[in-house]
């Protein structure tokens, strides 16, 4: 692969081979996953003065901050992205190299999400911003198909659930739904900004059959993944880790064995007590977009091994996984992978299982999503190896 245009993803080994495997992203934000020397050059042009003119420096900058443990410090670390994406060509520029990025991590399916209210300080129309990602994402899966390599990208377009604009960005969105916007999400503090506060928009988009994730379980719990999934509509919960809020004796299996139930067993008998909205999610299947580095940073959990994705995939969850800011977590899917593999003894089915996941759970048309498993996971999984 052409290195300049695809560049290697940060912290994955170029020889690793789940670099490899075809893969799905159903949870990155545009704003968090910017190349440092495009901040550098973007920033140029907008008068900015960005934290480092040294691209290494800026990234170790942006991860630093984001580990640090500090919500302000990790905060800045996106006032400095939207800094630098506020015009059209910065905007198409940025989704571009946003697609070329996902290719260079095996990415076959992706979603960028990103907020357009958050990118008008120079004068910039909503629509015009979308209009703008929309043309670097083209632009991105064209130079990708010229050099050989398929990718579908979609637009998640977001508001912030902090502010009072969620109904006319739905109405946006769906504006755009035959141009590139593929489902619908809220973002921003979870805490105090519950999403039933932005029901008019979810019940738009709901009689609109929009598609609709939207971040739970993360900064808050059970209550918000209720609202999401039950009052809101949610078909995917962006993060969702604290389901395990509503899993009896989640903690105490935790700490005794790392496993919870005889999930390797016939299982049924043995699965553990489960609150009604645990037992919801697991029997609808509804797809738990699951970033476990990210988890780390904002410290809704305390190690790779320790994070509720392992858990939640043996007991049987739609669990994904997925990056949340490739920049700010020095990640991507394939990093996350490895993580998995290394720290908690994750196989290539379970990768293959999640990525089956995943795709399925992409807001793509069914006959797409088929076409994608059978032409491209399956072939791409059946010749790999750890
Ligand atoms: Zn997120």
């Amino acid at each position: 692969m052409d290195h300049e245009l695809f560049p290697t993803p940060a912290g994955v080994d170029a020889d690793d081979p789940i670099l490899n495997l075809p893969k799905v992203s159903l949870h990155d934000h545009l704003d968090g996953g910017l190349r440092p020397a495009t901040i550098i050059e973007l920033a140029a042009e907008a008068g900015h003065t960005p934290p480092s003119t040294d691209p290494e420096e800026l990234r170790a900058w942006f991860s630093e901050s984001a580990d640090s443990g500090d919500l302000p410090r990790y905060l800045e670390t996106f006032d400095q992205t939207l800094a630098v994406m506020q015009t059209a060509p910065a905007l198409t520029r940025v989704a571009r190299e946003w697609v070329l990025d996902q290719v260079a991590d095996g990415v076959v399916v992706a979603e960028a999400r990103w907020a357009p209210e958050q990118h008008l300080r120079n004068g910039l129309t909503l629509d015009q911003a979308v209009e703008a990602v929309q043309a670097g994402i083209e632009e991105g899966t064209r130079i990708a198909a010229e050099a050989g390599r398929s990718i579908r990208a979609g637009q998640l377009i977001t508001a912030m659930r902090q502010a009072d604009r969620s109904t006319e960005i739905a109405q946006l969105a769906l504006r755009h739904r035959d141009a590139g916007a593929v489902g619908f999400d809220i973002a921003g503090p979870e805490k105090g900004f519950p999403p039933a506060a932005h029901l008019e928009a979810f019940d738009l988009l709901h009689r609109a059959g929009f598609p609709v994730t939207i971040h739970a379980g993360e900064a808050d719990g059970v209550d918000s993944i209720h609202e999401a999934l039950l009052v809101c509509h949610a078909q995917r919960i962006g993060h969702g880790a604290r389901i395990t809020e509503d899993i009896p004796g989640w903690a105490q299996a935790a700490a005794v064995d790392g496993v919870m139930g005889d999930v390797d067993g016939d299982g049924m008998e043995t699965a553990p007590d489960m609150g009604r909205l645990a037992e919801w999610i697991l029997d609808h299947q509804v797809p738990l977009e699951l970033c476990p580095s990210s988890n780390l940073q904002t410290a809704a959990a305390a190690s790779i091994a320790e994070h509720p994705i392992t858990r939640l995939k043996e007991l049987g969850f739609a669990v994904t996984v997925n990056p949340d800011n490739r920049l700010m977590s020095a990640t991507s899917v394939s990093r996350e992978m490895r993580l998995l593999v290394d720290h908690a003894n994750w196989t290539l089915d379970d990768l293959e299982w999640v990525t089956v996941t995943a795709l399925g759970s992409a807001f793509l048309p069914y006959g797409v999503r088929e076409a994608i498993i059978d032409e491209q996971l399956v072939p791409g999984f059946a010749r790999a190896s750890l």
